[in-house]
């Protein structure tokens, strides 16, 4: 089936929503989502959007908070525009109809570490669901937005693949839409679009233990490098200290978050064997910044084999317990695990990435036509480390200069896209032996688990290239020939995801921000490695 549009939107999170819902006020668009309309990162979002709304708070007290987190490495141009655009964006949410919790009829503004203001808008501890609510109730009476549901991206179109361009240099290459598969009839679309806004969220599923649901594997990182689009930082992959441990997790199942506030109401750390560690680490223990804490956990398990720590607050009041966390609580409860009374197992987890997708103050990527928005981009506005609820303020800010730049590419287009080949699998068989993939996949996330996580070093780095260089081969082998389904588009986009994190790393010979190497422990002072860009020269 051959769909033609104006605009294709890839993607149903805060990003795509936000994006869809603005251009649509001047073009048609198409949204595919890979599930269900609401499934995305977005949706788990508890704590909420950073933005300087109090009148005691600055715009240059929030451009510094972001700046301090992001350890040398921000674009400060790319901050100065987060920040000082984002009370709009967060009215237009309002606009749209977000809920967002109020005090005496003002925004309620919580504080969050990193931040020396209170700028977080919330609701309740549940806002990414309430923004997806309000941005799908839009899309759903919008006329001119398309969704597909169920339907997956599986490669861009660009010119040198249409046409065999291959001597256009890079940067001046057309993306005219994309291939995507019907995971119900298992029929391959084939979407051409003036202009592709990629908004597929993270990477999360690409390690073992990750708060990110099962969408989360990379999908538009992979797609933009074998396009050819530049890529950029990588190895700044932000762990969550504490994510609830499961020994029958299944392989790509999301590990559910234990909230920093539990070790800030007094949580104790402690190994298997019943014994506090943080005070060898830091004298702020429990409650020193997240990296620091993420590191001395994954220190003791790695020295001791052992699966997981545990968070111990059986000192602490039942009432109490469970009138500060009721989530919590009720989750573990259902585990099997009585938090006031028993230690909650606990393990760090994937939790965001920092780099991405390599775009400009308009959300523009190295290749025409194509836009990145969200968590897959890179604007520059994370550096190596980013700053609390900034991720989902950097989605809206992004998407609505995206779409203000589409309306001029728009208005100016004057090439006409040439006759898209249909995709083409003949000679190709089905796969009916789905535990390899299976298996490929648990060994990716496991190799980057152990050899590129929280702390590297260029011994694991280079034994994780190896073995990932061999899985993506058998897996680029294995595509070739087998009729396309969901789990080997999956393994191979996890697999070009771990290749770029490992690539980027080895790139990298400092430690900055989350960035943790015992070769080189500290972070270059004359800040010479820059930032680290991948792009694959031959698409
Ligand atoms: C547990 C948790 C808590 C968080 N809390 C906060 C917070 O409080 N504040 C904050 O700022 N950030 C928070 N974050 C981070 C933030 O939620 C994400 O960075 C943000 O939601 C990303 O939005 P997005 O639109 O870019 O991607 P997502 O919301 O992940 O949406 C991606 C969309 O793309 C679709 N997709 C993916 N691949 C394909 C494909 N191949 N084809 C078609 N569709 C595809 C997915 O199905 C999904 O619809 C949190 C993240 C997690 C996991």
């Amino acid at each position: 089936m051959e769909i033609k549009t104006d605009v294709l939107v890839i993607g149903s999170g805060i990003a795509g929503l936000f994006a869809a819902i603005k251009i649509s006020e001047f073009a048609d668009v198409v949204l595919i989502t890979k599930k269900e309309k609401n499934e995305s990162n977005t949706n788990y979002a508890q704590g909420g959007i950073a933005s300087v709304i109090d009148p005691a708070d600055t715009f240059e007290k929030h451009i510094k908070d972001t700046l301090i987190a992001g350890a040398g490495l921000c674009n400060e141009k790319m901050v100065e525009i987060l920040v000082k655009e984002g009370p709009e964006r967060i009215k237009d949410l309002m606009e749209l109809g977000a809920q967002f919790t109020k005090k005496n009829g003002k925004l309620d503004l919580a504080k969050e570490g990193g931040h020396s203001m209170s700028r977080i808008v919330h609701a309740k501890d549940l806002t990414g669901r309430e923004v997806e609510r309000a941005l799908i109730n839009q899309v759903n009476e919008n006329k001119n937005i398309k969704i597909f549901e169920d339907t997956i991206a599986i490669d861009l179109i660009t010119e040198h693949n249409v046409q065999r361009l291959k001597n256009l240099p890079l940067n001046n290459r057309n993306c005219w839409g994309a291939y995507a598969l019907n995971c119900h009839s298992n029929e391959i679309l084939k979407i051409s679009s003036k202009a592709t806004v990629l908004a597929t969220g993270g990477l999360g599923q690409v390690y073992t233990h990750t708060t990110n649901p099962k969408i989360a594997t990379g999908d538009g990182y992979a797609m933009a490098y074998r396009a050819g689009a530049k890529i950029g930082n990588m190895e700044f992959i932000q762990f969550h200290p504490t994510a609830f441990y499961s020994s029958n997790q299944n392989n790509n199942s999301q590990a559910f978050l234990i909230s920093e506030a539990v070790r800030g109401f007094g949580g104790i750390l402690r190994t298997i064997d019943g014994n506090e560690f943080m005070s060898k680490y830091d004298s702020r223990k429990e409650l020193a910044p997240r990296d620091i804490v993420a590191r001395a956990i994954d220190n003791e398990l790695k020295k001791r084999g052992e699966d997981f720590v545990y968070l111990d607050i059986t000192h602490k009041n039942k009432n109490s317990i469970i009138d500060h966390f009721p989530n919590i609580y009720q989750h573990c409860l259902d585990q099997g695990i009585d938090i006031s009374k028993e230690y909650i197992p606990v393990v760090p987890a994937a939790h965001y990435s920092c780099g991405g997708v390599v775009v400009d103050e308009f959300a523009r990527t190295s290749l025409k036509g194509l836009y990145a928005c969200g968590e897959v981009s890179m604007t520059g506005v994370h550096g190596a480390n980013r700053l609390a609820s900034n991720s989902l303020l950097e989605a809206v800010v992004f998407s609505q200069r995206a779409a203000i730049d589409i309306k001029n590419y728009l208005n100016n287009y004057r090439t006409s896209i040439p006759e898209i080949p249909n995709w083409d699998d003949s000679g190709t068989l089905t796969y009916d032996e789905r535990i390899l993939i299976t298996h490929s996949s648990r060994e990716v996330k496991q190799i980057m688990w152990d050899y590129v996580g929280i702390v590297r070093s260029n011994l694991r780095l280079e034994r994780a290239a190896n073995r990932i260089h061999n899985i993506y081969s058998e897996t680029e082998e294995l595509y070739k020939r087998t009729k396309i389904f969901e789990e080997i588009l999956e393994l191979r986009n996890i697999t070009a995801c771990a290749h770029m994190i490992i690539k980027s790393a080895q790139m990298r010979k400092e430690s900055r921000g989350l960035n943790y190497t015992l070769d080189y422990p500290n972070p270059s002072p004359t800040n010479e490695f820059g930032d680290s860009i991948l792009q694959n020269v031959n698409p």
